[in-house]
């Protein structure tokens, strides 16, 4: 087998067991760089030395006996969100171009003290806004399948590197799905964990109450392995939730057996691709041979998400985003007269033209005379979300749907039509907004050869059984073919 045709699991196995080592897998991720990148574009910042220094320093703690973690010797991606002391942070924006942080956010912290070798920043949406990791202000990233395609996003550049071979494993951050999304356009899996399990600490904020980090990476095995080690109770994060649950790999049970799995008739209905559909209903039909015990239901109030979801996120960006003010942080204009022109010129120039959208409207939501006839509403609105999904998860164990409407579109097709783009949130938002942990799964493709995701959300807190469901579906579907891998 290929040294990059590996999990990261298997690839750490592989490196305790002495049959490889963290600096022949570096290099194997340094060599399909060196073919694919210019064309992919999945990294906005990559370090082809520090990579090899670190994996040297690695292998010499796993030889001494220094680490013992599943993930020791395995090259991760970053998704460019996250703060990483010394290495350039941009968030694929203007405004902080030449941003070198002088820490780590907690994640990377973990991932770094259990061997993984971090090998460079992933490409992303401006600020993580949008779906199509077409608004970073380093050029869009292809989709590995099929590089007419986009990749999805916002984490599109992580999803595409651990789909090419560009990495083993990558963590990104989901606000509305920008794990998920991508995840299921590129053929990989990507989980959102329940609010409060990862530490945001060091996450570059969009929206503070609906932002959790994820991993993005090869099957389930490897996400349960990133999430075990990434999760952690944390007081730097005022949401940080104390867990004691947190041994994920435990729950890799092949066993659906009376398992209560509800789909969403409201997910079914118009806007749906034929393909789409018909895939997820054969990944159900599949949970329900091996024993699980699949019904619809109607989960209620689904329109009403994605409203509610761009007011809470515009709002809190617009406030999260003041602090870029050409003073603290990256880009400043230098053609300016003054305080007020310096401010004014520098978030000009610095934010493109999604990131400028999204702060003129959540600062019109929070105004004085809309605040309670927008934020104040969509709110009440996010608490009623929460209800319907209370109300199913006394019904079922988990909750399965499609991740998209529809497989990737095209590159340059999404961003003339914003509305059109946001409406392709649909299925994603509502399990941010709720605080609820979900997971994309690969479970075929379309008429085109683009992969298609199947989504699983889990009750708060009840990673387990997801991962339990999505490890089952996963075996009963088999391997996943390969990206460039023939028919
Ligand atoms: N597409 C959604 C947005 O643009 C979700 C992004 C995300 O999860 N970061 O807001």
């Amino acid at each position: 087998m290929k040294l990059t045709d590996m999990t990261a699991v298997e690839l750490a196995a592989a490196i305790r067991e002495k049959k490889t080592t963290a600096v022949a897998a570096a290099q194997a991720v340094l060599d399909v760089m060196e073919e694919k990148e210019k064309r992919l574009n999945c990294y906005v910042t990559l370090d082809r030395e520090g990579t090899l220094e670190r994996a040297q320093e690695i292998q010499k703690k796993i030889d001494s006996g220094k680490i013992d973690s599943p993930l020791a010797g395995v090259p991760v991606a970053l998704k460019d969100n996250l703060c990483t002391r010394g290495m350039r942070t941009t968030c694929a924006s203007r405004i902080l171009g030449n941003f070198v942080p002088p820490y780590s956010a907690e994640a990377v912290v973990r991932l770094e003290t259990a061997g993984a070798v971090i090998v460079g920043k992933t490409n992303m949406d401006e600020f993580a806004m949008g779906s199509t990791t077409e608004t970073s202000a380093y050029g869009p990233t292809k989709n590995p399948w099929n590089e007419a395609h986009v990749p999805g996003g916002s984490s599109g550049g992580s999803a595409a590197a651990v789909a090419a071979g560009e990495c083993f494993l990558a963590l990104g951050s989901d606000t509305g799905g920008s794990i998920r999304q991508p995840a299921s356009f590129c053929g990989v899996v990507g989980m959102k964990p329940t609010y409060g399990t990862v530490s945001r600490y060091g996450l570059i904020a969009y929206g503070s109450s609906l932002d959790q980090i994820g991993p993005l990476c090869r099957d389930v095995t490897d996400c349960a392995a990133a999430l075990e080690i990434i999760a952690s109770y944390d007081d730097k994060d005022s949401t940080s939730a104390e867990r004691k649950d947190i041994r994920f790999r435990e729950a890799l049970a092949d066993d659906v057996k009376g398992m209560r799995i509800g789909i969403p008739r409201d997910y079914f209905r118009e806007g749906l691709s034929p393909d789409v559909k018909k895939r997820v209903l054969e990944a159900a039909q599949l949970l329900a041979q091996k024993g699980a015990v699949v019904e619809e239901f109607d989960l209620r109030l689904v329109e009403y998400a994605i409203p509610a979801y761009y007011t809470i996120a515009a709002a809190e960006a617009s406030s999260n985003l003041e602090r870029f003010d050409g003073i603290k942080y990256g880009y400043q204009a230098q053609d300016a007269q003054g305080l007020h022109d310096m401010y004014r010129k520098t978030r000009s120039q610095g934010f493109g033209p999604e990131v400028k959208r999204r702060i003129m409207l959540g600062s019109f939501v929070l105004s004085s005379g809309y605040y309670d006839a927008y934020y104040l509403k969509a709110l009440r609105v996010k608490a009623l979300i929460k209800k319907a999904f209370d109300d199913a998860f006394a019904k079922y164990d988990v909750i399965l749907a499609p991740v998209a409407p529809t497989t990737a579109p095209e590159l340059g097709k999404s961003l003339q039509e914003p509305i059109k783009m946001y409406l392709g949130d649909i299925y994603t938002i509502s399990v941010n907004l709720a605080g609820l942990p979900a997971i994309s799964v690969p479970c075929g493709f379309d008429s085109l050869g683009l992969p298609v995701g199947l989504q699983l959300i889990g009750d708060g807190f009840a990673e387990k059984k997801l991962l339990r469901a999505a490890f089952s579906y996963e075996q009963a579907r088999g391997p996943f073919k390969k990206c460039g891998e023939a028919q």
